[in-house]
């Protein structure tokens, strides 16, 4: 299987899982999650149509992006890692997308560092759901008052959650976590909070994110293969 291959392939996964769970066709979008994979790889997604690209390390992101600018202007780079404050000026000047803002310390300095002449970074706050292994992302109790300090600062705007759930096999229970991030997410706009993005689901459990609302789902392996 071919890079082509595998995005046509998840590209049909999408849909049929949109249309099975009653969601809006074209509702939910690919990042293909590069992280790890070559610049050449990326290249071969860009052919098959792919724009938007998931990063997990700063400087990993900015070597490809400065790579690939000089082909693509019309690639959007999304960084989903976690993230250190003095890696936040590097982030600002290359994302269009940031889905792991945890902090308001971090959100700030994104206001902060944003070029003057680059558009609105899009922010997603990434909450720890009562099944993650990791420490990272905002305590649900945390979320609303998180949500409207980062909300009113220039420069980027507030789009919506993003969750990393423990992997998990069962179908029913991946439904679960995701259902209540989904919660989280509706409590938040039930405040007031203009939100319209669920960064939620990965290879091993997309179409159960898909069925509770993800509107991003980010896909790594069953694009590029396994990571090295
Ligand atoms: C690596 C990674 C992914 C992609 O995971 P796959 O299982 O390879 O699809 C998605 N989201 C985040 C935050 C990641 O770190």
């Amino acid at each position: 299987m071919t890079i082509r291959d595998n995005i046509q392939t998840i590209g049909e996964r999408i849909r049929a899982a949109e249309q099975r769970f009653g969601r809006k066709p074209g509702s939910v979008q690919l990042l293909a999650v590069s992280k790890k994979h070559p610049s050449a790889s990326i290249r071969e997604a860009i052919d098959a149509g792919q724009t938007c690209f998931g990063e997990n390390y700063v400087q990993e992101m900015v070597e490809k992006a400065a790579e690939l600018a000089n082909d693509h202007s019309n690639l959007d780079w999304h960084f989903i890692g976690p993230i250190q404050s003095n890696k936040t000026r590097l982030i600002a000047s290359t994302a269009r997308w940031v889905h792991s803002v945890d902090s308001l310390k971090i959100a700030q300095r994104l206001s902060d560092q944003k070029p003057a002449d680059a558009p609105e970074i899009n922010i997603c706050l990434q909450v720890n759901i009562s099944n993650e292994i990791s420490k990272s992302g905002i305590q649900p109790e945390e979320l609303a008052a998180l949500a409207s300090q980062i909300a009113a600062l220039p420069g980027i705007r507030l789009r919506g959650l993003m969750a990393i759930p423990a992997p998990e096999q069962d179908f029913a229970q991946q439904r679960a976590v995701f259902a209540q991030v989904r919660a989280l997410q509706e409590d938040l706009v039930a405040q007031g909070f203009t939100l319209d993005t669920l960064s939620m689901g990965m290879t091993d459990d997309m179409e159960a994110a898909i069925a509770e609302g993800a509107t991003i789902v980010r896909i790594g392996t069953a694009i590029f293969g396994t990571r090295a």
